[in-house]
């Protein structure tokens, strides 16, 4: 039998040898590689009783102890870069120069956790009104649920569940049942970092184990990461049962071009944006919106060979540009959304379906795909296709350009492609998405500002990265308090302060 992959609880691998088992495919070669165990209700009540317990004495314990731990866990994550590369190649599929910038973006996250007892220190305020001096402060929520997506298997956990630990709470981490490695990594690099046992636990499942975790009132909050069908689902019930919930879901990324802009860099930038990681980003431009017929022209010519002549193959390959999809579904899927496109009425540019990669008959590959005259009524316009399809929207003005993208329901990104400060000033004003690029191509924030769409890209009113992930693990506590001399009047009957 295959290895069995078992959860982390209370600083130990747990294997449930009479568990649900789960298959582990390697997407560059269709192999199984392992399977993974699923925990049941009882697991998770089990888990939960050791992170209420440990999470309580952490959120006890001063923030330079904390600090201490999550910069031992920075340096960690430094030194086994290597190793979680392999693991994120072999479960996820993607190269190791797009994994390790995954993770350097991972560690952005940690470094910003650093700054947790900045981000959550409280207000102060002297003699309000009879002598009474008020402060807030900033406490731990308690256990925390998170959720996370196979796209990056390193990235959104660290950032996720970092400010969650550095705050003081424990997590239960609910990887994808795709590529749970790394994530078991990470919970014994924290281990290794100094961090007690049973602050931060891996339990794997699927949509039952998430299901008991949105139910269980000993969690406090839910943080997700994942497609918005899910996301929303997760929000609604995780709400319903009194729980913090923030869930970050899908996107549908527009890149407007004008006809000022430099076409070179947009089109290098469209490729690199609309085609990295096989477009399985959530931050993936999908659409490329060209203002004017002869930029959509120009642009066209540019981008073709430049798709023409990208490597698709497997993730241990140095000169491939992107790897396989996720899995076999995630393959016949994009397919279909191929041929649904072409049934659609779109011009199909480039077909990459049926590509094989000699010595990989069986991987999950597919190579880049682009279709031309995209309309607002096509599948390809209003759904995430998560693989490498494309669709340009010829539009003749830049307000047609962002009505459009203002009409799809997803926010996640946009951007645009210009040399004129108006037009700019006009897109960042007017567009409604959470994170907006100015010939940037992928505008993912830095560590220490906020993440998070807008519309259908984000349920909840939490962010990730940014202080507002501290905000969101921790709640307000306010307290009012005199200290009168022996003989002065006891406190009145009134709810107004002396003055
Ligand atoms: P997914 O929604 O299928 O799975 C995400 C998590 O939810 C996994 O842990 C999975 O086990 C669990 N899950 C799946 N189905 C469930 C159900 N019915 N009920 C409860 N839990 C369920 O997403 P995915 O395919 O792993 O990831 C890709 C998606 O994530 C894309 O839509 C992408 O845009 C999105 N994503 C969003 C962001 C963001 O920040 N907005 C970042 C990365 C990925």
């Amino acid at each position: 039998m295959n290895n069995l992959i078992g959860h982390f609880i209370n600083g130990q691998i747990e294997i449930d040898v009479h568990a649900q088992t789960h298959p582990i495919v390697n997407p560059s070669t269709g192999q199984e590689s392992a399977r993974l165990t699923f925990a049941d209700a009882a697991t998770l009540n089990k888990t939960v009783a050791i992170a209420t317990q440990a999470g309580h004495a952490w959120g006890q314990s001063s923030h330079a102890a904390r600090q201490a731990v999550v910069f031992k866990f920075r340096e960690l994550l430094i030194q086994h870069t290597d190793a979680l590369l392999e693991l994120i190649g072999k479960e996820h599929g993607k190269n190791a120069p797009d994994a390790k910038g995954e993770i350097g973006r991972a560690i952005e996250g940690v470094e910003f956790a650093c700054n947790a007892p900045h981000v959550t220190k409280g207000e102060f305020a002297t003699n309000v009104g009879g002598g009474i001096d008020v402060y807030s402060q900033r406490v731990p929520i308690g256990v925390v649920g998170c959720i996370t997506p196979f796209n990056f298997p390193v990235m959104v956990p660290v950032v996720m569940t970092t400010m969650a630990v550095a705050v003081g709470n424990a997590v239960i981490l609910k990887p994808s049942e795709k590529v749970p490695s790394a994530e078991v990594m990470l919970a014994q690099l924290w281990k290794q970092a100094g961090l007690p046992d049973g602050v931060f636990n891996v339990l794997h499942g699927d949509k039952a184990l998430v299901d008991h975790m949105l139910e269980h009132p000993g969690i406090a909050g839910i943080n997700f990461v994942g497609s918005t069908a899910v996301g929303e689902y997760i929000y609604h019930k995780g709400t319903a049962h009194n729980k913090r919930v923030a869930s970050f879901t899908g996107g549908k990324n527009h890149m407007v071009v004008m006809p000022d802009a430099d076409l070179e860099a947009a089109a290098t930038a469209f490729v690199s944006a609309g085609y990295g990681s096989a477009s399985q980003r959530c931050m993936a431009v999908s659409l490329l919106l060209p203002v004017g017929q002869q930029t959509a022209e120009k642009l066209l010519a540019l981008i073709v060979p430049k798709l023409q002549s990208l490597k698709v193959g497997p993730y241990s390959d140095a000169q491939v540009d992107f790897g396989p999809v996720v899995s076999a579904q995630s393959k016949v899927a994009v397919e279909q959304a191929i041929a649904r496109c072409v049934d659609e009425g779109g011009q199909l540019v480039l077909d990459g379906r049926g590509l094989k990669v000699a010595g990989y008959e069986n991987g999950f590959y597919l190579g880049p795909t682009l279709f031309d005259h995209v309309t607002t009524n096509m599948q390809l316009y209003k759904e995430e296709i998560f693989g490498p399809v494309r669709g340009i929207i010829r539009t003749s003005s830049l307000q047609e350009a962002i009505a459009i993208t203002n009409a799809n329901d997803y926010g996640n990104g946009a951007v645009l492609f210009t040399r004129d400060g108006k037009s700019a000033h006009s897109f960042s004003n007017q567009v409604e998405a959470g994170m907006i690029g100015i010939n940037v191509p992928v505008p993912l924030p830095v560590g220490y500002f906020n993440f998070g769409g807008l519309r259908r890209s984000k349920f909840g009113d939490g962010h990730m990265f940014g202080p507002d992930a501290a905000r969101f693990y921790t709640k307000i506590k306010t307290v009012s308090q005199r200290w009168p001399d022996a003989d002065e009047a006891a406190a009145g009957l009134s709810l107004a302060f002396d003055s």
